[in-house]
C-alpha cells in the first residue's frame, strides 16, 4: 500500500526523522485556518498518490494565510495524472539551500535491501539517475545486518554528502531504516531530503509504500488505508477475502490458483483479438477451496462490475475436484437468483471432471454453457462479451 506524503510525513515524526509542521486540509477554508496555526510562509501541497506534483502545478509557496487558501482552492479539484486532488497538505516553508536524496527500498532482483543516496536531490532525481548515474550512490544492505552506525557512514561517504551534513544525514538514515523496518515497509523514500539556510537536514517530502504481507502485525496500518480512493469492486472483494484485481476489459474471470488464472488472462487476451479486441475485465484466483459460498461470493462481485459482458469459469478439479466446484457453481447460481444475469462459460478439467460435467448439464441453468477445451471456452467467452 502506498502512502499519501502527510501519512509518510507522520509515520517519519513518529519515528524522530526531522520534518515540518504540517496539516491537512480538504476546503481552501481549512486550508487557511491551517496556515494561520502554523504561522508564517507555508507551502500547499497536492495529496495523489503519484510523483512529480511539483511539476504539474500541485506544490504552491504562499506568503500568508489568505494565499494559502486561494492556492489550496486552485490545487483542490485539479487531476494530476489522472488523479483528483481530495486533500492538500499545509507545511511550514523552509528556506532551501540544498536538496538530497535518500530512499532504502527492497531490492527484489538481487534479494537485499538498497539505500540510494544522492546530493543532487530534488524534482529531477530520475533525470540525474539516467544522465549521471555516478551521481547516485547504490549501497546494499543486508536483512541481518540493517543500518549501524558505521554502514550509515559509509552510505554519506559514499554518495559524497558535505562534511558539515554529515553526521545529520547519518542519524536520518538510522532513523528511516527504523522506519523502514519497524513498520514493515519496502519503500521510504525522502525527496528532497533539505539542507536549510540555517544548516539543518529535513525531510520534505516523503514516499512510503507498506508491505500488505505485513498487515497482520501492523493493525494500526488499517487506519492508512485510503477507502474513498480504493475501486469499489476490489474493496468488496478484499472484504469477502477474495483474490481479486479490477482490469479493463469485458470477460469477468474466475479460476483456482493463481498461475492458471494469469494464464486464463493471456488466452482470453489472445481469443478477444478474434472478436473486436476484448479483454479480461479481471483477476480472480478463488484458490483451492471452491465452496459454493466462495464461489457465490466470486460470481456476485464479478456480476456487479458494469464493465462485464461475459464471465468465464475456468477450474482445473485437483484436491477440490470439479463435482464439489459443479455444485458450487449450481448452488452459487441458486444463492444469486436474479442477480446473476450474464453469460457464464464453465471449463472443467482434472479430477472427477466427467461428474462435474454431469452435474451441470442436469442443472440446465439458462446463463451457464460448457466448454471442453481452455481455448474453446475463452474463444466463446470472447464472443458472447463481443456481442
Ligand atoms: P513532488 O514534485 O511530488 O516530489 O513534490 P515535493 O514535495 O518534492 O516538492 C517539489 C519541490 O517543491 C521541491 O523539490 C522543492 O524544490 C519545492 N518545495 C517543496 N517544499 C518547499 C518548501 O518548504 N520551501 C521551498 N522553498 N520549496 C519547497
Ligand atoms: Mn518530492
Amino acid at each position: 500500500m502506498d502512502l499519501f506524503e502527510y501519512q509518510a510525513r507522520d509515520i517519519f515524526e513518529k519515528h524522530g526523522v526531522p520534518v515540518l509542521a504540517a496539516a491537512i486540509a480538504t476546503t481552501a477554508d481549512e486550508a487557511e485556518k491551517a496556515a494561520e496555526t502554523i504561522g508564517g510562509k507555508v507551502v500547499v501541497k497536492a495529496q495523489v498518490k503519484v510523483g512529480g506534483r511539483g511539476k504539474a502545478g500541485g506544490v504552491k509557496l504562499a506568503e500568508n494565510p489568505k494565499d494559502a487558501r486561494e492556492k489550496a482552492s486552485a490545487i483542490l479539484g485539479m487531476d494530476i495524472k489522472g488523479h483528483t486532488v481530495r486533500t492538500v497538505m499545509i507545511a511550514a516553508a523552509a528556506p532551501i539551500e540544498a536538496e538530497y536524496y535518500l530512499a532504502i527500498l527492497l531490492d527484489r532482483s538481487n534479494r537485499t535491501f538498497l539505500v540510494m543516496a544522492s546530493v543532487s536531490g530534488g524534482m529531477d532525481i530520475e533525470e540525474v539517475a539516467h544522465t549521471a548515474p555516478e551521481k547516485l550512490a547504490k549501497i546494499p544492505v543486508s536483512a541481518v545486518d540493517g543500518i549501524s552506525m558505521s554502514k550509515a557512514k559509509e552510505i554519506v561517504a559514499a554518495a559524497k554528502f558535505p562534511a558539515e551534513v554529515a553526521d545529520q544525514v547519518a542519524d536520518v538514515l538510522l532513523k528511516l531504516w527504523e522506519v523502514f523496518q519497524s513498520e514493515d515497509a519496502t519503500l521510504v523514500e525522502v525527496n528532497p531530503l533539505v539542507k536549510t539556510s540555517d544548516g539543518k537536514i529535513i525531510a520534505l517530502d516523503g514516499k512510503v509504500t507498506l508491505d500488505e504481507n505485513a498487515d497482520f502485525r501492523q493493525p494500526e496500518h488499517q487506519g492508512l488505508v485510503d477507502e474513498a480512493g480504493e475501486n469499489p469492486l476490489e474493496a468488496a472483494a478484499k472484504e469477502k477475502g477474495l483474490n481479486y484485481v479490477k482490469l479493463d476489459g469485458e470477460v469477468g474471470i474466475i479460476g483456482n490458483g493463481a498461475g492458471l488464472v494469469m494464464s486464463t488472462l493471456d488466452v482470453v487476451a489472445y481469443a478477444g483479438e478474434k472478436h473486436g479486441g476484448v479483454r479480461p475485465a479481471n483477476f480472480l484466483d478463488i484458490g483451492g477451496g471452491a465452496s459454493a459460498q466462495i464461489m457465490a461470493d466470486g460470481l456476485s462481485i464479478i456480476l456487479g462490475d458494469k464493465d462485464v459482458k461475459s464471465v468465464f469459469v475456468n477450474v482445473f478439479g485437483g484436491i477440490t475436484a470439479c463435482d464439489s466446484v459443479a455444485n458450487g457453481i449450481v448452488q452459487a447460481l441458486e444463492l444469486l437468483g436474479p442477480k446473476a444475469t450474464k453469460p457464464i462459460v464453465v471449463r472443467l478439467d482434472g479430477n472427477n471432471v466427467l461428474e462435474g460435467r454431469a452435474i451441470l448439464k442436469a442443472a440446465a441453468h439458462p446463463l451457464v454453457e460448457q466448454a471442453d477445451t481452455m481455448d474453446g471456452a475463452a474463444n466463446r467467452a470472447a464472443e458472447l462479451a463481443a456481442k
